[in-house]
């Protein structure tokens, strides 16, 4: 018997089999159970998230002989040809490769003829967002008189692109990123299923790896089975995805609590000259750091089986809570710049020395850090979040191989919100929020910003999370926020700087009225100034 790859083997055939996605599959059970039917649905989510899966499973539901419902039988005809993919009313058209209006012509023409087989003709158009527009403009005719036995699945990751028109007249449902847990449970299932042994360490890489994809993950396996030839071990799918090897990472951060720049460049050295990915390196350090700050706070979050789970918890006794917030933050912002860097050998060595360069502020008065970093001599003083005195607190200099020098003090903030709010790196929305609203109060770590109620939708979480990231940026640590909504006094960059033109308006205006030229003009003319023409150069 020919091998056959794992995502089709076990591609989920009924909604109950299908892996992440319970939400969907909740809404659309119920619709199909009460006969609630839509004429057009919208899958939309990133790649290998299910979402041509999920169509053709609600193909089946509605084509199925034993009659329209949740839980099609699966041995009729119709559900066993639409799982063979030769279910003649069933048509999957890839918008990708078939994006003109001549498709969709076809389509319609199509679509005029009553079902042959089944109880509806089924239209899956994957990546619909890649029709031409000529091609949406044809389709928006069966959209909006549709024939009853029609019924249309789109599937899209870019639905921004598709016309209003036509999302407007589809029932939508956005898919998740698969949870790496649930990617990691269904990999083991299958592998107990093929009785195929496995280490799960191994089994953790790849669905890291994945990055949310179940269809990732089971190309990934299959590579993985063949690849070792056996039992899927660790060693072989570390040796097969090119990780990179713990231990260099361990290294790393071994260095960086001893503060030994050399060593943790010497790092860096042996990975260029072993050719390894320093993007990877970034990416696997930021999921280390994570790690390592879980081990911190929620020592029972890291799993029993997590490889290097020893070494996690031993690193988690070497650093502050905020130092590895930091270091977090710099090992994402190292992986954004990497491409700008003049190289990557330079970008990777230059986050590790940024490093060491930053440190969360001590807290006023404490002592300052030992030498040697170890932290279970550490005193109660040392333990108090340095950021909590980061906004009123002062720095205390650190003696270290490099200076520190965080981006900006954050001591040095003066409470002049609006002039902040004019510097800080935002854009669009968030920027708004940012020059339209007010300082209520800062403290400790936290920056307290009130709103107007007629400027509430600015305060959308998507918005105050940018903003939030923009002041850790700017300050250099992991400042909070928080918007109140309610009665301001208008303090605001957006107040100040309209006043500003007022100012300058006034004085132009001045400036013309006394211009000999102009006084000329309108004596002897009997000319009058427009005043809404001037404005302030
Ligand atoms: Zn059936």
């Amino acid at each position: 018997m020919s091998y056959q790859v794992l995502a089709r083997k076990w591609r989920p055939r009924n909604f109950a089999a299908l892996v992440g996605q319970e939400h969907v599959v909740r809404a659309l059970t119920h619709a199909l159970d009460q006969n609630r039917l839509h004429h057009a649905y919208l899958f939309t989510g990133t790649r290998g998230v299910g979402k041509t899966t999920l169509a053709r499973i609600l193909a089946k539901a509605l084509n199925c002989e034993t009659g329209i419902s949740s839980t099609p039988c699966g041995v009729c005809s119709a559900c066993t040809e639409i799982d063979n993919g030769r279910f003649v009313d069933l048509i999957e058209i890839d918008a990708a490769t078939n994006t003109g209006i001549d498709d969709m012509r076809e389509l319609q023409d199509n679509a005029v003829y009553t079902p042959t087989r089944g109880r509806f003709k089924v239209f899956v158009i994957d990546e619909v967002h890649m029709l031409s527009k000529q091609a949406f403009n044809s389709m928006l005719k069966t959209f909006e008189e549709p024939p009853e036995h029609i019924k249309f699945i789109l599937a899209t990751t870019d639905p921004q692109k598709i016309p209003v028109t036509v999302l407007s007249r589809c029932l939508q449902f956005n898919l998740k990123q698969m949870p790496r847990e649930a990617i990691y449970g269904h990999l083991e299932y299958i592998l107990g299923e093929e009785k195929t042994a496995s280490e799960p360490a191994a089994l953790r890489l790849i669905a890291q790896a994945a990055q949310g994809s179940m269809r990732d993950a089971l190309s990934l396996l299959d590579q993985a089975i063949a690849y070792a030839g056996g039992k899927v071990s660790e060693d072989s799918v570390r040796a097969m995805l090119g990780a990179i090897d713990q231990d260099y990472l361990f290294h790393l951060l071994d260095g960086l609590a001893r503060q030994d720049i050399k060593a943790m460049l010497a790092v860096a050295d042996e990975m260029e000259a072993r050719s390894l990915s320093f993007d990877g390196a970034l990416q696997d350090l930021a999921t280390l750091l994570h790690q390592v700050a879980l081990a911190q706070g929620v020592p029972d979050a890291l799993a029993q089986d997590l490889p290097e789970r020893e070494r996690i918890l031993a690193l988690a006794q070497r650093f502050d809570a905020e130092e590895l917030q930091l270091y977090y933050q710099i090992a994402l912002h190292a992986r954004r710049d990497l491409s700008l860097a003049p190289d990557e050998y330079a970008g990777f060595s230059m986050n590790l020395m940024r490093m060491l360069a930053f440190r969360p502020i001590e807290p006023r008065g404490a002592a300052p850090p030992p030498v040697a970093r170890e932290k279970p001599g550490a005193s109660e003083a040392q333990n108090v979040p340095a950021a909590k005195s980061a906004l009123a607190g002062s720095a205390v200099p650190t003696a270290r191989s490099v200076p520190a020098r965080p981006a900006v003090p954050a001591s040095a903030f003066d409470g002049n919100w609006p002039a902040l709010a004019m510097q800080l790196k935002v854009s669009g929305v968030t920027k708004q929020l940012a020059q339209q609203s007010e300082l209520r109060n800062f403290e400790g770590e936290c920056i307290e910003l009130g709103l107007a109620f007629s400027a509430k939708h600015l305060a959308d979480k998507v918005y105050q999370d940018k903003l939030r990231d923009a002041l850790r940026e700017h300050f250099g640590n992991a400042v909070a926020l928080k918007i109140v909504i309610g009665e301001i006094g208008g303090n605001t960059a957006a107040v100040q700087a309209q006043s500003e033109r007022q100012a300058r308006l006034g004085k132009a205006l001045e400036a013309i009225q006394d211009d000999a030229f102009v006084r000329d003009l309108m004596d002897t003319f009997d000319a009058t100034i427009v005043t809404d023409s001037v404005k302030p150069t």
